[in-house]
């Protein structure tokens, strides 16, 4: 079994702290992103990561 070790719960884009929703593991990197910058590079990664873990609907409204 595969586990993925989220180890930042704040948004890895650029000059952005927010709390993460989307995380993904892309070539043995795990990042993480809010749900803004998830949104942005969604496409990207979706073509690029191993796993996603898509969280933005439990963004409280
Ligand atoms: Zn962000």
């Amino acid at each position: 079994m595969d586990t993925i070790n989220v180890t930042a719960d704040t948004c890895d884009g650029p000059r952005c702290g927010a709390r993460a929703y989307v995380y993904v593991q892309i070539n043995d990197r795990e990042l993480a992103y809010c749900g803004h910058h998830g949104t942005e590079y969604m496409p990207r990664l979706t073509e690029n990561a191993q796993v996603i873990v898509d969280l933005r609907h439990t963004i409280p409204a």
